[in-house]
Order: C-alpha cells, then sequence, then structure tokens
C-alpha cells in the first residue's frame, strides 16, 4: 500500500487534485483486484492533458475498459488506470458514408452492437453479448462466431502516452487470432476512436444473426463470474476441449475452480484472488502441455502490481 500512497501523493501533487481510489475488483467481472488510482478521461484535450503530465512523470498507466478481459493484482495496483467516458462513448452512424460508424474507445459494444441492429447494419451480430468496451475489444481483437472485431476496422485514432495524436488506416493495421500488433513505439498507446464498416441489411436479419450469437453464448457458456475464455485455442483445436478431455472440470484452488458448463472459463467461486488462479490456469496448462504436447497461452491479460503484463510461464 506504500507505494500507492506515494504515486497518490505525487499525482496529487502533479495534477492539484485528490486522485480517485478504486477497488479493481468493484470493476472486473471475476471481482478481483486491490485497490488503484483511477482516472476517467472524458475529453481528448483532458486525456491528452493527463498522458502527458504522467509521462512527463515517468508513471506507467493502464487503459482499462470494461476490465472483462484482465486478470488485475491482488497487492495495490502502482500504474494508475485510466478509463474513458464521456465524448468517448460516442456512436455515430449518420453522414459518414454507407456502413460507416465512428465508434468512442469508451462505448459499450454492447450498445453498438445494438445500434447497428437498429440501423439494419451487419457484421456486428456475431459479437452480441459480448461485456467491455470497444477500445478493449481492438485491442485484444475480440471476436467470436468467426467474427472479430479486427476485420471490421477501417481507421483508428490513437494517443501516444506522451498525448501525441496518431492515425492508422485498415492496411496498417495488424490483426490476428485474439491478438492486435500495434506498430513499434506505439505499443502502448490509448485507443480513444474508430471507425468500422458494415454492409447494409436489414434491422430484422441483423436482429436475427445476434439472437443466434446470443443464444449459442447463454447455452454453452456459465454465468459466474469469469473473464471469459482464459486461454487461447490452439491452432485447428479448442482450449475447452482439451481442458475437458483431461477430466479437469470442476478443479479447484482456492476460490477459483474450472467451470463444468465450458473448461475454458475459469471461475471465482469462494473469494478467489489472483494468486488462486494463476495456480489454478498454471496446473491446468502444465496437464495439458503434458498430456497432448500443446501449450496453452492466456487470453485473458494478466498484470502484476506495477501494471505489467505477465506470462504463466
Ligand atoms: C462472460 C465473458 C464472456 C466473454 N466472451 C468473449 C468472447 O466470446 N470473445 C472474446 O474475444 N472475448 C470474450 N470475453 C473477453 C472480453 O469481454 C473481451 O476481450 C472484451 O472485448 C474486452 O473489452 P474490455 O473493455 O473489457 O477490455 P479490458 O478488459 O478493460 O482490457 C483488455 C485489454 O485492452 C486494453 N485496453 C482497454 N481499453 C483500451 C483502450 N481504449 N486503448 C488501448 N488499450 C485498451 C487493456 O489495457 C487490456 O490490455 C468475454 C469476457 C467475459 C467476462
Amino acid at each position: 500500500m506504500e507505494e500507492v500512497k506515494r504515486i497518490w501523493l505525487e499525482v496529487k501533487k502533479i495534477f492539484g487534485t485528490e486522485p480517485q481510489l478504486v477497488m479493481l475488483s468493484s470493476l472486473s467481472p471475476m471481482a478481483i483486484g486491490g485497490p488503484g488510482l483511477r482516472f476517467r478521461a472524458s475529453s481528448e484535450s483532458y486525456l491528452s492533458d493527463i498522458l502527458r503530465k504522467l509521462s512527463k512523470n515517468k508513471i506507467r498507466y493502464v487503459p482499462i475498459g470494461g476490465c472483462s478481459n484482465i486478470l488485475c493484482p491482488d497487492e495495490p495496483l502502482e500504474a494508475p488506470i485510466i478509463t474513458l467516458i464521456g465524448d468517448f462513448c460516442q456512436i455515430v452512424w449518420r453522414s459518414l458514408g454507407s456502413g460507416v460508424m465512428r465508434l468512442g474507445g469508451g462505448a459499450s459494444l454492447a450498445k453498438c452492437v445494438r445500434v447497428a441492429q437498429k440501423v439494419g447494419l451487419s457484421g456486428l451480430a456475431p459479437l452480441s453479448g459480448l461485456p467491455g468496451t470497444v477500445g478493449g475489444a481492438v485491442r485484444g481483437n475480440a471476436g467470436s462466431f468467426g467474427q472479430s472485431i479486427g476485420e471490421l476496422v477501417e481507421r483508428l485514432y490513437l494517443l501516444t502516452p506522451e498525448g501525441r495524436e496518431v492515425v492508422l488506416e485498415r492496411a496498417e493495421l495488424n490483426f490476428d487470432y485474439r491478438r492486435f500488433t500495434l506498430p513499434k513505439g506505439l505499443e502502448e498507446s490509448l485507443i480513444y476512436c474508430l471507425l468500422i464498416k458494415l454492409k447494409p441489411s436489414s434491422s430484422l436479419q441483423v436482429a436475427i444473426e445476434g439472437n443466434e450469437a446470443k443464444r449459442s453464448r447463454e447455452l454453452s457458456q456459465p454465468k459466474g463470474r469469469s473473464l471469459g475464455c482464459f486461454f487461447k485455442n490452439p491452432p485447428g483445436d479448442s482450449a475447452g476441449r482439451l481442458i475437458d478431455s483431461l477430466g479437469l472440470k470442476g478443479l479447484k484452488v482456492g476460490g477459483a475452480i474450472i467451470s463444468d458448463i465450458h473448461a475454458n472459463f475459469i471461475l471465482n467461486v469462494e473469494k478467489a484472488n489472483q494468486k488462486d488462479v494463476l495456480e489454478l490456469a498454471l496446473k491446468v496448462k502444465d496437464l495439458v502441455l503434458k498430456k497432448t504436447g500443446l501449450k496453452l497461452i492466456p487470453e485473458v491479460k494478466i498484470i502484476d502490481s506495477q501494471g505489467l503484463e505477465m506470462s504463466l510461464d
């Protein structure tokens, strides 16, 4: 806690106001995470100012959207988190050309799916029921039922940690399965806005596609506290199928358990912490490697108390 107190005082001195203290567990759908400092940026000028000041004072930050793909540390997070609100939650489709939508990085993905359906634009419907924000979805190239968000992105607007604006066009974007590689030097940038291109369709048709995706999700996934699929699927196989085939459903460490509905879901059932989840995930990963020779790689972003991404190795 000492380190957070130090950063809290430092940030207070830099910004002239008291930074907000939050429990990351209250933001996380898995309800895991210790305390941290939060900036809620509502406009581009305020966001640039936050980034510039943090950068000048060499303070690392972590962008957080819905926190639905981040396993937060139990210890206090020394890097302040930045979430996008206000202007960054806008969804615009009028007067942008056929099928184009402009989405703020902080916009709820579920809301974008609903708006696309209302105006009869097809492409986002397979992502129905997926939690989180547009910025978080693009950062990890989220997807489901054969559709990844990266395939729809036409242009990205970024702010670098120094507060510099960068615009990237489709041809410059490098999306792979559940991965988006930002160009060298821009890895830590914040996605504050983007354009996506959808196909004109009818509201009814888009609603049918969306309902099908939602229903399949409800039938195949558990309802408890989780971060969705914990591991990425290895090429040509499914992580859930592999884990299930080894009889690991129900395996438990502390308050974390492998779901008996979908073996790639780790649930927080009894006040689990990051340590429980990591120990369980490591066990699963080691057993799968030993029995099948396949190395599972986490899909969720695991961060340590300094805000740095950790591997499971
Ligand atoms: C029940 C459940 C089901 C899920 N099902 C799926 C699924 O079917 N398919 C799938 O792909 N995922 C799934 N997920 C995971 C998750 O919902 C998605 O990855 C989601 O798109 C993450 O968005 P977020 O806003 O919550 O991102 P966060 O979890 O907040 O962040 C994810 C990463 O993006 C970074 N980030 C966040 N916002 C920004 C930004 N504006 N600019 C730059 N970086 C940013 C973070 O630092 C972090 O590294 C599921 C999760 C849950 C809880």
